[in-house]
């Protein structure tokens, strides 16, 4: 089954939508299977944007990501890693779709609230980042599929 790591950035902790964002996934369908609330370390918040480093913006963007405590979690479902990336919309919260997560509750590119792997490869190695195998709960919940 597919997965995804999807983690509330600070200033979603610090604005009191950690509750309504989980709504969000969990009213979609999804499975929750990992979560955990901590406050990264630099080490782990430059591995995670490892894409970006060579950007001009990598540095404020891994000190705002060190800030303060995230959420990180693992998701599951059929399709869960575009489909949480519609759920979440786009990077710049002020063209994001109403409707998404951040077109909904954001404004600012730097500060939008939620992330969301973008791919297979880099679910697998964002889970593996923050996630140790036993932290992970192999469940489903008793309902039929088809009630979603
Ligand atoms: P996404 O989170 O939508 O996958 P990217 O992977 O392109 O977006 O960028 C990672 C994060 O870096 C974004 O979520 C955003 O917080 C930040 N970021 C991206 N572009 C900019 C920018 N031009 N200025 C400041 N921060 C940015
Ligand atoms: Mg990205």
């Amino acid at each position: 089954m597919e997965r995804t790591f999807l983690a509330i950035k600070p200033d979603g902790v610090q604005r009191g939508l950690v509750g309504e964002i989980i709504s969000r996934f969990e009213t979609k369908g999804f499975t929750l299977v990992g979560l955990k609330f901590l406050k990264a370390s630099r080490e782990l918040a430059e591995q995670h944007y490892a894409v970006h480093k060579e950007r001009p913006f990598f540095g404020s963007l891994v000190d705002f990501i060190t800030s303060g405590p995230v959420v990180a979690m693992v998701w599951e479902g059929d399709g869960v890693i575009a489909s949480a990336r519609k759920l979440i919309g786009a990077t710049n919260p002020l063209t994001a779709e109403p409707g998404t997560i951040r077109g909904d509750l954001g404004i600012n590119i730097g500060r939008n609230i939620i992330h969301g792997s973008d791919a297979p490869e880099t679910a697998q190695y964002e889970i593996g980042l923050w996630f140790r195998e036993e932290e992970l709960v192999n469940w489903q919940p008793h309902l039929t599929p088809w009630l979603h």
